[in-house]
């Protein structure tokens, strides 16, 4: 059976008069108020563009989309155990050795970074701190074999490392608010997007308001330097608005300077002084150093951040330092696919581990899809199965341990990928039950072209948690901060797997609440 849609007819039909102001003004406003990308070379070539002076609007789409309220509730409403739990998992390091120990043989990527956090154990860490800005993505879940389901919300996936579209999605919850304001969204061919049905969303302040609690946790300077945050980015970064809005946030509500460095100029612009506090040494004014009071990683999740050597010594330069790292080498490892799967596989014991309170692993669970692993455990063998049957395939993804999209295998393309590969790798992917969303139609414009059509939404759930990591023995440590820090609405062409916005398969859209 097809999904039955939330709401038969929307998005409304505008006229073309109708949608031409709607069009005007979302141009303008996304502009104005930095909802932005830097164009794709594909879109405006290089050479027309040679000082890289212009942005253009960011994928978005007309219309707020329609999402179930509950589903939208529960998404923040458990946050806040989502922080707890993967704050718990970055400080158990002997569960995770488990785990990473599986992945070392079959998956060089994670080998690599576990070797970093190896490396600095053995040194002995000097900032004890740790600061996650998460994001847990979700798609809303519609059973399709049964017409009075009611939607629920399945995690897809859980970000620890360079969670992006916190700045855009603050941004185009506005645009969507304001469309409406001026009446872009006329009341009576839309009477379902009221203000009332849009949601604040509180993303940008959100997370900067947790980088500047780290800052503020890491104390005085013990250089005598003043302190500053360091983004550390990808070069060229399309999404680079996305980070300014975070930076400008940070700078105007908390009075904190930040700074951005390229992943490949880290070991030239920054240095490790006797007590291994980061230095960094800006180009533009030499003598001015600063001391690095937080690391926040906009780069370095995937392995084509790590072309040489280079980048390996620079992410192992900032492990050593007395900077608190956004994320640790441990925090990133906690978001491999493989800890999400454990989690994640039917019968699981291992929630009961980090989450004291039944209740809430109760309800945690209940976002989980089922996920197994590829292995040669009973479910391994089970999964196995499922994956190389051209019919079971059908209902499942297949993922290996990577992040920024494009990575994974769909469907009926998971047994002849499978056939590719040697069974001693198979353990690298995990293999995850499809997430079945509600038919649902929207309007996205991208590089100024309109498509209409059938649409699936991803929402993710922004999270900021502090912690102290403790000696990992007596001591387990301590969280400081925790809070849900705004919502990712990021909405796709369902003809089309993928839902990247980055990646160039989808956009960012805001919420406009309905009752199921
Ligand atoms: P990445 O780390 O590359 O972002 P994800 O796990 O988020 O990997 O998968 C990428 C995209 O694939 C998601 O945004 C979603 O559109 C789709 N996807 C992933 N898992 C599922 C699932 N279980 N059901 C349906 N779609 C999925
Ligand atoms: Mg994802």
């Amino acid at each position: 059976m097809s999904p039955q849609p939330l709401h038969a007819d929307y998005p409304p039909a505008l006229s073309d008069e109708q949608a031409q102001f709607l069009l005007d003004n979302l141009k303008d406003w996304s502009i104005a108020n930095g909802l932005a990308v830097r164009p794709a070379p594909t879109f405006v070539a290089s050479s027309l563009d040679p000082a890289g002076v212009l942005a253009n609007t960011a994928p978005v789409t007309l219309f707020p989309s329609l999402f179930p309220k509950n589903c939208y509730e529960e998404g923040l409403a458990i946050q806040k155990s989502y922080n707890e739990l993967y704050s718990a998992i970055a400080r158990d390091e002997e569960w995770l050795k488990e785990i990473v120990e599986e992945l070392i043989g079959v998956d060089e990527f994670v080998a690599k970074l576990w070797k970093v956090h190896l490396k600095v154990k053995e040194e002995g860490p000097v900032q004890d701190i740790t600061l996650g800005l998460f994001r847990s993505d979700y798609m809303v879940h519609l059973d399709p074999e049964d017409t009075n389901a009611k939607p629920k919300i399945k995690q897809v996936e859980f970000n620890t490392i360079a969670s992006s579209f916190g700045g855009l999605s603050s941004r185009v919850s506005g645009l969507h608010k304001h469309l409406l304001s001026i009446e872009a969204y006329p009341a009576d061919v839309s009477p379902a997007i009221t203000q009332d049905a849009l949601p604040e969303n509180k993303s940008v302040a959100s997370l900067a308001a947790g980088l500047a609690a780290a800052h503020k946790a890491y104390g005085q300077s013990r250089s005598t330097k003043p302190l500053c945050v360091l983004f550390v980015v990808q070069d060229p970064e399309r999404n680079v608005f996305d980070q300014r809005l975070l930076e400008y946030s940070l700078l105007s509500e908390s009075g904190v300077r930040s700074y951005r460095v390229p992943f490949s100029s880290v070991l030239d612009a920054t240095k490790l002084d006797s007590q291994r506090n980061l230095i960094y040494r800006p180009k533009h004014a030499p003598g001015k150093e600063h001391e690095v009071s937080t690391v926040y990683f906009r780069a370095g999740y995937s392995p084509d951040d790590y072309p040489s050597e280079t980048e390996w010594d620079a992410r192992l330069h900032i492990e050593r330092s007395h900077a608190i790292k956004c994320p640790s080498v441990l925090l990133h490892l906690a978001g491999c696919k493989k800890v999400q799967q454990v989690l994640a596989t039917p019968h699981s014991p291992h929630l009961a581990r980090f989450l004291s309170n039944d209740s809430t692993v109760a309800r945690v669970k209940e976002t989980f899809a089922p996920i197994y692993p590829l292995d040669k455990s009973d479910a391994g063998l089970e999964a196995r199965k499922l994956a190389l049957n051209a019919n079971a395939a059908q209902r499942y993804v297949l993922k290996p341990q990577r992040e920024g999209g494009g990575n994974n295998i769909y469907r009926k393309n998971i047994p002849p990928f499978l056939a590719t590969l040697p069974e001693s790798s198979w353990p690298a992917y995990i293999l995850m039950e499809m997430i079945e969303p509600p038919a649902a139609n929207n309007v996205i414009i991208r590089n100024g072209e309109v498509r209409k059509g059938g649409v699936i939404g991803e929402l993710g759930v922004y999270g900021v948690c502090l912690w102290r990591h403790g000696d990992g023995a007596a001591d387990r440590g301590q969280i400081l901060e925790n809070w849900e820090a705004g919502y990712l609405l990021r909405t796709k062409g369902n003809e089309s797997e993928e839902g990247g916005v980055a990646a160039g398969f989808g956009a960012v859209d805001s919420i406009c609440l309905v009752d199921v």
